[in-house]
């Protein structure tokens, strides 16, 4: 099997992956961002982004992550397209299992993000595509002038309701109690909008259509009420679940499987690093995001820079 050496590499190409590529770059390590399907990670499926510093006017997730890519490969970056299937360690090297190539490193970040929480109910699986989704961005535009349910109460959820309003006549968000995680300001934006309606103390039980989504089963939380929710879509944004499978049983994890990181976002491992939503930690922003590739790339180069022998 291809044995490729490197002393950095990056195992994910969202904008903590990227991050880290551009200051592993400008440090001269060589370094390569291993990327399952695309780089841009969730910037791809974000509209428009308001709060990321240097763009007052707002820019869109997928020209930010065409602009960080453009920046990490200028610093030299490599971006390799291959699925990693395992770690392992060997004595200064870190090993990296890629589907068919094995890669080695004496130093590795892990920036593998998280991917969207299920429902979990019945058909939900069936009608994915078929007006189940995840992603506002992608499939919004397949629902105009249609009725769009929306699952969830944290930002992602009322800020794509919100997104969901251009396309759809009418957009219910479905929340499971009263309080809600998301920004009080994002809240106060949502309850303005003529458009969306809330529909609160309230679980989806059961995703129902033939071909297509075309009704919900509700049941009220409080009263215990069932009731049938006419719907041409439901999108899911009920959180996330972090990106580890792959890591089990070789680097320390809490109880919902995110990386535990020190403050220098060095892990359980010498040598690994952790950045971005994958890591354990209270706020998720592309600005923290970025800013733990950064770190987790100077300290990566430290760490290298004091080994001794090979
Ligand atoms: P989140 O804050 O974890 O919210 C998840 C929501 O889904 C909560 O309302 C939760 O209800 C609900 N939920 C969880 N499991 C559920 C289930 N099985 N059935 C029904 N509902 C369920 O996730 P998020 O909204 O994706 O946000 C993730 C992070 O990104 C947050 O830190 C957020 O602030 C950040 N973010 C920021 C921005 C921004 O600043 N513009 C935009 C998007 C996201 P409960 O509240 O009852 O648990």
């Amino acid at each position: 099997m291809d044995v490729r050496t490197f002393d950095l590499i990056i195992i994910g190409g969202g904008p903590a992956g990227l991050s880290a590529g551009i200051y592993g770059g400008r440090s001269l390590l060589k370094t390569a961002i291993i990327e399952k399907i695309g780089t841009g990670g969730q910037l791809n499926i974000t509209d428009n982004i308001a709060n990321y510093p240097g763009f007052p006017d707002e820019i869109s997730g997928y020209e930010l992550g065409a602009k960080m890519l453009k920046q990490t490969q200028n610093f030299g970056t490599e971006i390799i397209y291959d699925e990693v299937r395992g770690l392992e360690n060997d004595g200064i090297w870190r090993i990296v299992k890629g589907a068919g190539v094995t890669y080695r490193a004496k130093a590795v970040i892990l920036a593998t993000g998280v991917s969207s929480r299920k429902l979990d109910v019945p058909s939900e699986g069936r009608l994915r595509g078929k007006g189940v989704s995840y992603c506002g961005t992608c499939d919004g535009a397949f629902f105009k002038d249609k009725i769009i349910s929306v699952a969830g109460g944290g930002d992602t959820a009322i800020e794509e309701a919100v997104y969901l309003t251009q396309f759809g006549s009418q957009v219910h968000i479905i929340h499971r109690r009263q309080g809600f995680r998301a920004a009080p300001k994002n809240i106060e934006r949502a309850k303005q909008n003529p458009k969306i309606n809330f529909i609160l103390d309230t679980v989806i039980e059961s995703i129902r259509g033939k071909e297509k989504v075309e009704r919900l089963i509700l049941k009220n939380k409080i009263t215990g009420e069932v009731t049938e929710h006419l719907t041409d879509a439901i999108f899911v944004f009920i959180g996330f679940i972090p990106n580890t499978d792959f890591l089990a049983g070789y680097i320390e994890l809490n109880k919902d499987n995110y990386i535990i990181a020190n403050r220098d976002m060095s892990t359980s491992i010498p040598g690994v690093f952790v950045a971005g939503d994958v890591s354990l930690k209270d706020h998720k922003q592309i600005v923290t995001a970025v800013s733990d590739g950064a770190i987790a790339s100077m300290n990566a180069w430290k760490y290298i820079s004091e080994l001794k022998g090979e």
